[in-house]
């Protein structure tokens, strides 16, 4: 018996490859809202993005506001009249139909399935993550998913957590394991519900006072011993 009979994913940029996922719906905002496509462009994107979910991390804003709000700042930045709802909407439709995943995410859900009970944690959109997860090739090996918005919490409250263990028969904080990239929702969100957590990071950061990580990860195939210990 595994010491972690339920893993806990997150999705983006853990299981789900959602950098590669965001540059191609990104691309085509530009293209079908006139806005110029640049890598500069794309870098004040992702700045404005990524400041407003950590502020969504905070509980600052609600999801369908930063959505929007990214590329009313893009284009407010960029000094262009333009219609953000549009840009949030390509932008949106496009990721639902992304569903690449991480190298080796796929072997790991199939191998880890046969052995554990696999399920997703994640904050991101409902319509989207819901259709993306749909297309996939790892949903066969999934027994649920959990997103924030159905959830009406989301990490890294401990009321996204009291939710999802309300709908997982036999977990424990002892028994299951969260896996995640993100420091500020997945990690945090362990940290705060008492639960045993992986930083899955690939770039090998710096990790930063205020996060306790049982475990820290730079490649998915190095959970296979984690799980067997
Ligand atoms: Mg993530």
């Amino acid at each position: 018996m595994s010491r972690y009979p339920y893993l806990l994913f997150d999705a983006d940029n853990t299981l789900f490859d959602f950098t590669a996922a965001e540059r191609i719906a990104f691309r085509r905002t530009c293209e079908k809202n006139s806005l110029p496509w640049s890598e500069e462009n794309y870098t004040t994107y992702k700045e404005i993005n990524a400041a407003l979910w950590a502020d969504f991390d905070r509980g600052l804003y609600e999801k369908s506001f930063v959505v929007v709000e990214r590329f009313r700042r893009l284009l407010a930045h960029l000094g262009i009249e333009g219609d953000a709802d549009a840009c949030m909407q390509v932008q949106e439709d496009t990721l639902g139909e992304c569903s690449m995943l991480i190298d080796g995410a796929e072997t790991l859900c199939r191998k880890l399935s046969e052995t554990h009970k696999l399920y997703l944690v994640t904050n991101a959109v409902a319509a989207v993550q819901k259709r993306r997860l749909a297309a996939s090739a790892i949903k066969q090996y999934l027994s649920g998913a959990f997103i924030s918005e159905d959830a009406g919490a989301a990490k890294p409250s401990t009321a996204y957590f009291d939710y999802v263990f309300s709908r997982i028969d036999g977990i424990t904080r002892e028994n299951c394991l969260v896996i995640g990239d993100s420091l500020t929702s997945d990690i945090k969100g362990a940290n705060n519900y008492g639960l045993p957590c992986v930083w899955y990071n690939p770039a090998g950061k710096p990790q930063p006072e205020g996060y306790h990580a049982d475990y820290i990860i730079r490649d998915l195939d190095e959970l296979y011993a984690i799980i067997d210990d």
